[in-house]
């Protein structure tokens, strides 16, 4: 397993391949840190207690590939397992890595059948079995259990997960970070985090979720966040420059040494102001399908009709996130987010 893990790809090929049960069980590199894959894309990086960041042993889930076709993710973290394996990096913290979705992967897909972002929090559960869609919820739930079995033997130091994705979608902010539902006001230090990681904004989610992250967050109470980096592009495509920062940043994380100290103001904060549903067929939306995320819109503007219903901006400015009118009636066309500065400009429009 090693050999493989030594270049820079060796993880995303192992996770091609046909599993081989002897993965399984330790190996110890020659400064002492331990591996072991317990399936296929899950890798567990154990740090000996000469090594270990004192005061507690912290604990980092970072994870890729849940959306297979987000390859910059991928490439990010087989090269900084390579650097672990081959002495280059050598890590302070325990961590687990994982590569979500191994067979929308091989496709170059999103999924093979269900969007796997949607399908933790054991909504895997809610779901009709059918021949199509058992290997995403398999493996949303052992995804799970490889992250409960971490957290449980890594109980007393920090808990972090970063959730790594890349977008299609076109966004004013190249980059930005969900913070899941609950986990109230941002410290600063995971601010200056956020920005050492090349992140622009950050979208605190208003309401109970089931993707991959706020998991984490509730059931962990995990510093966990979804990590938009910039831009789908196919393997061997991706500009490492273009992740720079990223990259960096995460190698600094491991090795616990000290995040960059910033200025937290250039964190650009949103939060949910509503949802934008389709409840009727009548329903119409004013805002081209097209536009990047982010965009801006003026108070007062009419973003959607509906029967008996209309959205017109109320804050001093509104942007719209993640939409797609492409959806059936009860279900949601868009998310509007402002900035959480400009709360105080708030008039209801009437
Ligand atoms: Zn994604």
């Amino acid at each position: 397993m090693l050999s493989y893990l030594e270049t820079a790809e060796g993880f995303i090929q192992l996770a091609q391949m046909k599993f081989d049960e002897s993965y399984a069980n330790w190996e110890i590199l020659p400064n002492g840190v331990q591996l072991r894959m317990m399936d296929i894309g899950v890798l567990e990086v154990r740090v000996p207690d000469a090594l270990v960041s004192k005061p507690a042993n912290n604990a980092i889930v970072i994870s890729c590939g849940i959306h297979g076709n987000e390859t910059a993710p991928i490439e990010i973290v087989s090269r900084q397992i390579s650097q672990i394996v081959t002495g280059v990096i050598t890590p302070r913290v325990n961590i687990l890595y994982l590569l979500g979705n191994p067979e929308s992967m091989k496709i170059s897909k999103r999924f093979v059948d269900i969007n796997m972002n949607r399908l933790f929090q054991q909504a895997y559960l809610s779901y009709e079995r059918t021949p199509e869609n058992q290997y995403e919820l398999d493996r949303a739930a052992s995804l799970e259990g490889y992250v409960t079995d971490f957290f449980e033997n890594n109980a007393e130091g920090t808990k972090t997960h970063l959730d790594l994705h890349t977008a299609i979608k076109p966004s004013f902010h190249k980059t930005f970070a969900i913070r899941p539902f609950g986990q109230g006001t941002i410290a600063d230090d995971s601010k200056k985090l956020l920005i050492a990681l090349g992140i622009e904004a950050v979208l605190q989610h208003n309401k109970e979720s089931t993707t991959f992250s706020y998991f984490s967050s509730e059931t962990f109470k995990a510093e966990a966040y979804t990590l938009e980096l910039g831009k789908v592009k196919p393997f061997g495509e991706n500009n490492p420059e273009d992740f720079k920062l990223a990259i960096e940043c995460l190698d600094v994380l491991i090795q616990h040494q000290s995040i960059a100290d910033t200025d937290t103001c250039k964190l650009v904060e949103y939060k949910v102001v509503a949802e934008i549903m389709r409840n009727s067929e009548d329903f119409k939306f004013y805002v081209d399908e097209k536009v990047e995320n982010f965009t801006a819109f003026p108070q007062g503007y009419l973003i959607a009709e509906d029967f008996n219903y209309n959205y017109r901006v109320a804050f001093e400015e509104e942007s719209v996130v993640f939409p797609n009118i492409q959806v059936p009636v009860g279900q949601r066309v868009a998310v509007m987010v402002t900035k959480v500065n400009d709360e105080s400009k708030l008039v209801r429009s009437l």
